[in-house]
């Protein structure tokens, strides 16, 4: 799933679209287009490969002031020109971009194939542009509403139509569109920092719903075409924060934001007379809170291992039955909902599909469901029970960093409050507490040792595999570590509990695949130090973090 932007107002539509899908960048893409409205017909120029590339064979005086654009992460079709977006139909009077997965697109391509629609493209999405004209009648909305009600998947599209110049309409469903109101002009977008140069004015969209902007206005209405009245928020984020500001990438910012991002996270939330943690979020009495029994915490990649960590705090710290699980599966697996279980779902975007859809599915078996977000106003944001913002500010880099650690920071928070609701004394509380405070300033020492870092970097970088080991609340570190080295330096890691390489991993130790040891300073330490040993004496380069 990648990026939308549409745009009209009075402005050169080809420029804005290009800056907004600049923005959109930080999430990956292979592919990139757009298509501008000059009042007559639709113009469309689309390339594989760098929005850069695309910039360059943008003609600079490209006409048109309002027009919708597209980077495209591919799931159906080849990644080349053709298959990018925006998609045309036969006509060239609609266009279409489309971020998702249309899971029934080969029945509906069969359907319109049998009714003469040839079609230019391998992707799920141009079905999308062949039905909005099949059912087009003069009414661009009323079409793009009968089209949603034939698709199945997730999505979030937005059409335009030559003959309706100035307006655009856009629908989602488990894809999110965001639509901000400018002064005379209008943006609709799948995240907010491709128009936060314009307006921070902004309205989301939910899904079963249909908007129609033009340069005066938007209507939403659902899928019935009943009118949605709906609420103008306002971005809380800078423009200079989603600017890389002197870094060479997102990713190196926003490692060297966490100082700062852990203590948004603390702020006003940490008690140092009781020694607790104070989550007005969280929508839940004391009352409430001693009747929980059990805890249970979904989500996905990076959150995910945040979740096993606040699940190990929870159980081993307040004592509480806890458990992490991968939403994904918990979507899937007809979820049991147990009575007295508190459940979180844990998602920077607070937009991921499966957990979003995880959460519905408990919340409509009764469940009370708590978010862990980042970005304020997000669906799981609004859709949750309650819950805690991590405020760990914009997260550009796909790769997350600071967020895990503004998770983990709140769940620090939490298991603070419920374990001294229940057996902690003040003191050990207070220990916790303060321990929690020094957080930032121990990552700043770790930022003293860049150099140090560096070499080893240096020194490792022609291993092809790399173990990250570690126990009790490491284990879930190893893993983010294993997985924060494959999804960005492309080198095969794994992550283990170092009690568990002996049950086979070990195998695969030597000289060429050095192991990451998380050396805890705990009951654990003499245990991975024994473990370490058996590392270093099959040959394998060992790699300690100590505390
Ligand atoms: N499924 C569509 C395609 O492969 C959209 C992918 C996306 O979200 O970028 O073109």
């Amino acid at each position: 799933m990648c990026g939308i932007v549409g745009y009209c107002g009075q402005k050169r539509a080809a420029n804005i679209l290009l800056e907004g899908l600049k923005r959109l960048e930080y999430r990956g893409y292979d592919s990139a287009g757009i298509c501008v409205g000059t009042g007559t017909d639709l113009k469309c120029v689309k390339k594989k490969g760098k929005i850069r590339v695309l910039k360059g064979i943008v003609p600079q005086d490209m006409p048109g002031t309002f027009g919708i654009g597209h980077t495209r992460w591919a799931t159906h079709g080849e990644v080349n020109d053709i298959n990018a977006h925006p998609h045309l139909d036969d006509s060239g009077k609609i266009a279409i971009v489309h971020n998702g997965i249309i899971e029934n697109y080969l029945s509906l391509k069969e359907m319109l194939i049998s009714e003469g629609y040839e079609f230019k493209t391998e992707t799920d999405s141009e079905v999308i542009a062949h039905l909005l004209v099949d059912r087009y009648d003069g009414d661009l909305e009323k079409a793009v509403r009968e089209t949603v009600l034939l698709l199945k998947g997730t999505f979030g599209i937005v059409a335009v139509h030559a003959d309706e110049p100035g307006k655009m309409v856009g629908a989602r469903n488990g894809s999110p569109l965001v639509l901000g109101i400018g002064d005379g002009e209008m943006f609709l977008a799948s995240d907010v920092t491709a128009m936060m140069a314009y307006t921070k004015q902004v309205v989301y969209i939910e899904d079963g719903e249909v908007v129609s902007v033009d340069c005066d206005g938007f209507r939403t209405s659902d899928l019935k075409d009943r009118e949605i009245a709906k609420q103008v928020d306002h971005i809380g984020w800078e423009l200079e924060e989603i600017e890389k500001d002197g870094f060479t990438h997102f990713m190196e910012k926003e490692i060297h934001e966490q100082p700062e991002s852990i203590s948004r996270a603390i702020r006003g939330r940490l008690n140092l007379d009781t020694a607790t943690g104070h989550l007005g979020g969280l929508n839940l009495s004391i009352k409430e809170l001693h009747a929980i029994e059990r805890v249970k915490i979904i989500a996905i990649g990076t959150s995910y291992y945040a979740s096993m960590l606040g699940a190990y705090l929870m159980e081993t710290v307040a004592r509480i039955p806890a458990m992490a699980e991968v939403a994904s599966e918990v979507r899937y697996k007809n979820p049991i909902v147990e009575m007295n279980t508190l459940y979180f779902v844990v998602s920077q975007s607070g937009e991921t599909a499966d957990t979003l859809y995880a959460m519905r599915e408990l919340q409509r078996k009764g469940a009370t469901v708590l978010g862990v977000c980042n970005v304020v106003g997000s669906t799981i944001a609004r859709e949750s029970d309650g819950g805690v913002y991590i405020h760990s500010g914009p997260e550009i880099a796909v790769a997350s960093t600071k967020a895990f650690t503004s998770q983990v920071t709140v769940f620090y928070l939490f298991t603070l409050l419920m374990a001294r609701m229940r057996d902690m004394s003040l003191d050990r509380g207070l220990e916790i507490a303060k321990a929690l405070q020094n957080v930032p300033d121990q990552i700043r020492h770790i930022f003293s040792m860049g150099n140090l870092i560096r070499d080893l970097a240096i020194k490792y970088s022609w291993v092809e595999n790399f173990l990250f080991l570690g126990r009790g609340i490491q284990y879930p570190v190893a893993l983010e570590g294993a997985l924060k080295l494959k999804e960005i330096s492309y080198i095969h890691a794994e992550g283990f509990s170092s009690a568990e390489i002996k049950h086979g991993p070990i195998a695969l130790i030597n000289e060429k695949t050095p192991s990451v040891f998380l050396v805890p300073d705990d009951a654990l330490r003499d245990k991975v130090i024994s473990n370490l040993k058996e590392v270093k004496a099959r040959g394998g380069k060992v790699i300690a973090l100590m505390v």
